[in-house]
């Protein structure tokens, strides 16, 4: 961990201490209850506290954060002033075209359109309503876009969390941690009004005079209820989730008559780490900048910025069900963290002076590495890949400066795009496509709006914006 994400963290830890000693224990009643404190929930909570509502926050963790907290930080947003700096022509129809493709036409457009026209608002919100530095924003290209668009914070999700923890710590929300949601109950005409919890072992019903929003996330990390709706994620895959994404506030949404949707529908990331399955930012991160992608046979298999899910699978038809992703030091640059460190020390990731001695570190032919380079940096000269499409040949350089890096990588399950269904105004619809009276929901919780296939950047969106809207519509 490099010092400045360490000092973010000591910034998080701080701040989640005050605030749970803030969090008076008969507190139970608000204008809004908030179900979860990771992205989605803590930007429902910012916006509902704006609107004169008192806010309580439910966490079941001792820390706020979620997924959020160790996600890359990257939302996607088109028309942004960075984009414009960077001379990017970029527009809402390119990006929900975008989006829609991505997942196969199977999102609702709506939903799609929703979160697609508030990127440069949640943007500027990030900044305005937040604080962040505007400077120290960033802009990147992530798999599956026709331009960059990748807004992203200096430390990821990090700066993410502790920004929202903030404001809300400014706005007086409090935040109940150690605070399980067990259950949502209705009153006799259907209203959602009360959330039933496990605090510290105590039963704690809580009571919402306005409206509830369910922020809990997915369930990436819940190997039975993978498995229930896609058998192919079973346990054999890893995952880059925090362990306790377990998706309980889809079925408490079920029980008050909730609809789901698309709940098979269950991403892996190409470029995890083997041994934890934690996402591998190094070699990750090398891809987006023009490494190569190749198999234990020293042959590319993927056009490197395909998909997540072609890239995932292509390498679990892979000999051994992994990948090597291969570079050289004009891209190394800036990603070497302490997780580089650490995969180097785990024999994972590999620093050479020769494209052999690369090749033959993780027992591929060095003669195959070498062609397969050989050729590729002709193609990148031609300007054209004839093998594979590489969309940015135009735009990389030649590998051909050592040192040169090797990364291995498997595919882990990473993101569930199914999940609640809602409308645009963020309210849970039942089977009927009837909004349940006081509940609404926002982030990975929700299903709908990225189809079979999430793509990269646009599920940070999905909680700003659905965030933004649920906080403000349960506040009323
Ligand atoms: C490693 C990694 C990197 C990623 N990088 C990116 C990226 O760069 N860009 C992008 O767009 N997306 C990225 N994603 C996806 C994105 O981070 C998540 O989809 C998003 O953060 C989900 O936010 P959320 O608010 O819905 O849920 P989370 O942030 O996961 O928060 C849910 C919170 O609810 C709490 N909770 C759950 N159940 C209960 C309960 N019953 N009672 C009380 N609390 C409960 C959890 O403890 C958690 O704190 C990444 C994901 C991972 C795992």
């Amino acid at each position: 961990m490099n010092m400045k994400r360490f000092g973010v963290l000591v910034l998080v830890a701080v701040l989640v201490w005050t605030g749970a000693m803030g969090a008076a224990a008969s507190e139970t009643e608000a204008d809004v209850i908030v179900v979860g404190a990771g992205g989605a929930g803590l930007t429902a909570a910012i916006e509902a506290a704006l609107a004169d509502a008192d806010v309580i926050v439910l966490e079941k963790q001792a820390f706020a954060g979620g997924n959020t907290l160790i996600s890359g930080g990257i939302w996607n947003a088109a028309g942004t002033w960075l984009q414009e700096e960077a001379g990017y022509s970029d527009s809402v129809p390119l990006h929900v075209g975008d989006t829609i493709v991505g997942g196969d036409y199977a999102a609702e457009p709506q939903l799609v359109g929703t979160m697609v026209e508030h990127g440069v608002q949640m943007t500027d919100w990030f900044v305005d309503e937040l604080g962040y530095p505007r400077e120290d924003l960033g802009l990147t290209v992530l798999g599956g876009h026709s331009v960059p668009r990748g807004v992203h914070p200096e430390d990821a999700g990090a700066d993410i969390v502790s920004y929202l923890l903030e404001r809300t710590e400014e706005l007086g929300v409090d935040v109940h941690y150690h605070t399980e949601a067990v259950e949502l109950m209705a009153d006799g005409d259907g209203r959602v009004y009360q959330v039933r919890a496990d605090r510290e072992g105590e039963e704690v019903v809580y009571e919402a005079s306005n409206g509830i929003v369910l922020a809990t996330g997915g369930f990436g990390a819940n190997v039975e209820m993978r498995v229930e709706h896609n058998p192919e994620f079973d346990e054999d895959y890893l995952t880059t989730n925090q362990p306790y994404i377990t998706g309980e506030g889809i079925t408490m949404a079920q029980e008050v008559g909730a609809a789901v949707r698309d709940m098979e529908m269950i991403q892996a990331f190409p470029m995890c780490d083997p041994e934890t399955g934690d996402l591998n930012y190094p070699v990750s991160y090398a891809r987006n900048q023009g490494a190569i992608i190749v198999n234990q046979e020293g042959q590319r298999y993927v056009e490197e910025l395909e998909r997540r899910d072609v890239i995932a699978q292509g390498t679990l038809e892979q000999t051994g069900g992994i990948g090597y992703v291969f570079w050289d030091t004009d891209i190394a640059e800036d990603e070497l963290s302490a997780q580089a460190e650490d995969l180097m020390d785990r024999d994972l990731l590999h620093e050479a002076d020769s494209i052999e001695e690369a090749a033959e570190f993780f027992d591929i032919p060095a003669e195959e590495l070498v062609q397969t380079v050989a050729q590729y940096n002709e193609y990148v000269e031609q300007n054209e890949d004839p093998d594979f499409g590489r969309r940015d040949i135009d735009q990389v350089g030649a590998i051909d400066s050592a040192p040169f890096w090797i990364g291995a990588f498997a595919p882990s399950v990473h993101h569930t795009m199914g999940g609640v269904v809602i409308d645009s105004d963020a309210r849970v619809l039942d089977e009927n496509d009837e909004a349940i009276p006081g509940l609404f929901a926002a982030g990975e919780v929700t299903g709908g709006i990225h189809g079979t296939n999430r793509l990269g950047g646009n599920a940070l969106l999905d909680c700003f914006v659905f965030g933004y809207i649920a906080g403000q519509n349960a506040a009323e």
